[in-house]
């Protein structure tokens, strides 16, 4: 199948009807462009996994507050293009707003509870329900067999497998792991935001999340200890305002306290400059 740019809710059904025909499997990344080899990970994995691979390209305006960065959100369909069919994909999927959420639009899917209403669910109000609305629409849409996620969002792919399980969507989950630049910093698109002395000082999250990943490994379980070992990565540097540092239960990610115990993820967010990063750690490792 030669690699296509499509557009729009009808091309997407076209294609899945013909996929359908011909009896291949389908899976699908869902991403919000700018792609980076993080992206391109998980269409590798795709590729391993499944006969077809469908990228969706979509910046879900229901997933970010009032004032967060969806109108600077780096934007460049050609790039993406060239970068997909370069790394095997066979589509690019693009979609209108007002297509997604046409006017009158009223329907939201939401995971109440814990898992979604803690760490990132507590500092960005409605942004994992934006998620959750948006890829029940993706998969309704593209009905695939397969779905890749990256675990550098952890608390969104724990969500998303809990909604699929909850709603008996007929979608595999995969969760593939977070890539990095060769000094730990996980990708992410927002990384394009950070200014040079800030890029260094992001580090410091890698950096901290390996460091109480290293003293766990030892034997330290006192978890207020491990946080202070993660917050201390970033000491002497005014660049980088934690915004949580947290140990959590591996399942549904609720903090610990007192004596951590496995398996756990070590959580952390960050403002670091105009850029709000996110990373974890899983220990131990899936
Ligand atoms: P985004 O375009 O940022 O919404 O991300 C689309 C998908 O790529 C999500 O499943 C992310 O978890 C995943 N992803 C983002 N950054 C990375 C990374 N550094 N490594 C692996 N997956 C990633």
């Amino acid at each position: 199948m030669r690699f296509q740019v499509l557009e729009g809710i009808p091309a997407i059904r076209r294609i899945r009807a013909e996929l359908r025909r011909a009896g291949a499997t389908v899976a699908l990344v869902p991403t919000m462009g700018a792609l980076h080899d993080g992206h391109l990970s998980l269409v590798h994995r795709a590729r391993a996994e499944a006969d077809r691979v469908l990228v969706s390209v979509y910046v879900n305006p229901l997933q970010f507050g009032p004032d967060e960065d969806l109108e600077q959100y780096p934007r460049d369909l050609d790039r993406d293009a060239d970068l997909l069919e370069t790394a095997g994909a066979d589509v690019l999927w693009t979609v209108s707003d007002a297509e997604m959420y046409p006017t009158g639009y009223a329907t939201h899917v939401t995971v109440h509870g814990s898992l979604a209403d803690g760490l990132c669910g507590a500092r960005r109000p409605g942004h994992f329900q934006g998620v959750t609305t948006v890829v029940t629409k993706l998969f309704n849409l593209v009905q695939p067999d397969l779905a890749v996620f990256g675990q550098k969002d952890l608390q969104q792919a724990t969500i998303l497998c809990h909604m699929v399980e909850d709603l008996n969507l007929p979608v595999r989950m995969i969760v593939a792991p977070t890539v990095r630049e060769p000094d730990g910093l996980a990708l992410s698109s927002r990384n394009a935001y950070l200014q040079p002395p800030e890029r260094e000082a992001a580090t410091a999250l890698y950096r901290g999340l390996c460091a109480a990943r290293d003293r766990l490994a030892s034997g330290e379980r006192d978890v207020e200890e491990l946080r202070g070992t993660v917050r201390a990565a970033s000491a002497g540097s005014p660049l980088v305002d934690w915004e949580y540092i947290e140990l959590v239960h591996r399942a549904d990610l609720t903090p610990q306290s007192g004596r951590a115990r496995l398996p756990l993820a070590i959580v952390v967010a960050a403002r670091v400059g105009n850029a709000r990063l996110i990373d974890n750690i899983v220990v131990p490792e899936p």
